[in-house]
């Protein structure tokens, strides 16, 4: 795996996890948040909903408390067989009726259980008596529980078999100034308008419902949860409020809530709230209990509809676009500060394993790795100027190596080889011209004697003499050179066979001449020969050498020119 890969996924890896945990901790306050703010909508929301069901019922409560106290039917209920006293109450009930907001209302007399009704439509005019109520009557047992438990004010939503309605029931006790219950007044409120009105205002993710003081679900929008003529049914078989819940822990909790509310006896705008599910979204729940009607309100706020999670998508969206650019960015930082400032050192490295010099240009960026660049490039030039001296020495070396391997060690003229390759050298220029060149072959008379006589060192000398004579008398551009011993040779270039004959002379009478100056008289024997294109080594060696033995057969310190059109030599 690259480098830029590694660093690319351990780069991703560690921004995920810095998001996940900023994510995490964001969830965390946002809840926590969400739940602050829910509470209070909640008790908002809770004291709004009460408000709306107290404003709505309190004129006909208020109503229905007068209508129980009215003196016409206290007298009526306690002499209820009386006709003046009923005709009296009937107009007295008719015109409570008017008032009522339905316009209907209800009597029931415990004396004689006679129950009185007449509605909106006035359709029991002159027949308000409806009918006599009977304890062993199911549907008749909630006038006698109410009146066994004595409750002076009671709302009930209860479907009336008998007029085939069902209502949400207002109903409050008649007591004479004894405190005797003599009966029940009260009025009814269409359930279906009521509910419309109170329950089902269709706020978005907002759910109302009442339920009476045991739990027992008395306005919801779902009609089915609704727990008709809860008062005389026993414990349970009630539909209470937990069954709106799945989970026992959400059951307990809104019960015990209830409890809790009952216990501070609805303290002014006390309001219990928690956190439940309700098919299967989390719904933050908040309960009051009122007083005034012994009922507890209960609001559900579905956080999910007021706080959709599409909210969140732009943050989502951020959170991706912010990691794409952090990555991009970071992929810019690394090729640019690392990446490509590490392979074009590697490929410099790779041009100086094979010995080139010349580096490319190098990005240094500013860091460790710019450094470590630098250094390079100076060690680089370090080593291309110590390796063009090396190479310059060894050339310079290899020259004088070269030179002296041409040089004859005691004379300082050339020696054999070096000879050998001026005249291989003029063979071809000769050819290629077609000029001849001239070739001169010395060897010094009886040098065995001086060296018998006089000894080496003098032998030595003499040899160095006849050197220096010999280069002095040559032309600066002639070859000079030792042969071997005391034969010595110099090629004359360019040359004619009577230059060939002077400087053969020449040299000759110089070597006398000087060598008498000095004290030591010395001779040499000149062999002569002018070359002809196309001869080879051997050849001009050979004429030369003969001309020279010529020279020496002829009683030496003598000059024999070689015929070059194969003529006999003859002395010069
Ligand atoms: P000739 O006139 O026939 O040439 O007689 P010669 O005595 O010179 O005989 P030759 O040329 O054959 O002898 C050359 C002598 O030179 C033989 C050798 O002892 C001597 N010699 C060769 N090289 C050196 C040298 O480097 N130094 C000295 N001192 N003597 C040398
Ligand atoms: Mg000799």
């Amino acid at each position: 795996m690259s480098l830029k890969t590694r660093l690319l996924g351990l780069a991703s890896i560690l921004i995920i996890l810095a998001a996940s945990a900023s994510w995490l901790a964001y969830r965390e306050l946002s809840e926590d948040i969400i739940e602050r703010w829910g509470k209070q909508v909640t008790e908002i929301q809770v004291r709004y909903d009460s408000a709306r069901l107290l404003q709505s019922l309190e004129r006909e409560i208020g109503l229905a408390r007068q209508m129980a106290q009215s003196s016409t039917l206290l007298q009526w209920a306690a002499s209820p067989d009386n006709p003046e006293l009923t005709s009296a109450a009937i107009r007295q009930m008719e015109s409570f009726r008017n008032n009522f907001r339905d316009n209907s209302y209800f009597v029931a007399l415990r004396e004689n259980g006679h129950y009185y009704y007449n509605n909106s439509d006035n359709q029991y005019a002159n027949d308000q008596f409806r009918y006599v109520l009977d304890p062993e009557k199911p549907d008749d047992a909630w006038f006698f529980q109410l009146i066994e438990e004595g409750r002076d004010f009671h709302l009930n939503v209860n479907p009336d078999q008998e007029l085939g309605v069902t209502k949400l029931w207002i109903d409050v006790l008649m007591r004479d100034e004894r405190n005797e219950i003599l009966g029940m007044v009260g009025t009814g409120l269409n359930l279906d308008t009521f509910l419309q009105d109170i329950v089902d205002i269709g706020q978005e993710g907002i759910t109302t419902l009442f339920v009476d003081y045991n739990g027992a679900i008395q306005l919801y929008r779902d009609r089915n949860y609704i727990d008709f003529a809860s008062i005389i049914k026993p414990e349970g078989q009630k539909n209470t409020v937990d069954l709106l819940f799945e989970d026992r822990q959400d059951k307990q909790q809104i019960l015990g809530m209830l409890q809790m509310l009952k216990q501070r006896n609805g303290e002014d705008g006390a309001v219990e709230s928690g956190f439940v599910t309700i098919d299967g979204r989390k719904h933050l729940a908040g309960v009051a209990f009122l007083p005034a009607i012994g009922w507890f309100e209960i609001t559900l706020l579905d956080l999910n509809a007021l706080v959709p999670t599409s909210y969140l998508w732009p943050l989502v969206a951020v959170f991706l676009m912010s990691l794409l650019v952090s990555l991009i960015a970071f992929h810019l930082i690394i090729q640019s500060r690392i990446l490509k400032p590490v392979l074009s050192l590697e490929a410099a490295v790779m041009r100086l394993r094979e010995g080139r010099f010349d580096l490319p240009y190098l990005p240094k960026p500013d860091n460790e790795i710019g450094r470590l660049v630098d250094h390079f490039e100076k060690m680089t030039s370090t080593m291309r100027d110590t390796t063009a001296e090396l190479e310059h020495k060894v050339a310079k070396r290899t020259e004088e190596l070269h030179r002296l391997a041409r040089v004859d060690a005691l004379t300082g003229l050339k020696n054999r080889r070096g000879l050998d390759e001026v005249i291989e050298q003029e063979i071809q220029r000769a050819e290629r011209e077609g000029k001849g060149f001239g070739l001169i072959w010395l060897d010094i008379d009886h040098f065995k004697t001086i060296n018998d006589t006089r000894g080496h060192q003098a032998g030595d000398d003499i040899l160095c003499r006849v050197a220096l004579w010999l280069k002095a008398t040559v032309r600066p551009y002639d070859h000079p050179g030792r042969w071997g011993g005391d034969e010595f040779v110099v090629l004359l270039s360019p040359c004619d066979k009577d230059t060939l004959e002077q400087i053969a002379n020449r040299v000759r009478a110089s070597v006398e001449q000087e060598s008498q100056r000095t004290g030591t008289s010395v001779t040499i024997s000149v062999g002569g020969y002018f070359s002809q294109p196309g001869d080879d080594m051997d050849t001009l060696l050979r004429n030369a050498d003969q001309a020279l033995y010529q020279a020496k057969r002829g009683g030496r310190n003598r000059v024999c020119i070689h015929a070059a059109t194969g003529e006999e030599t003859h002395p010069a």
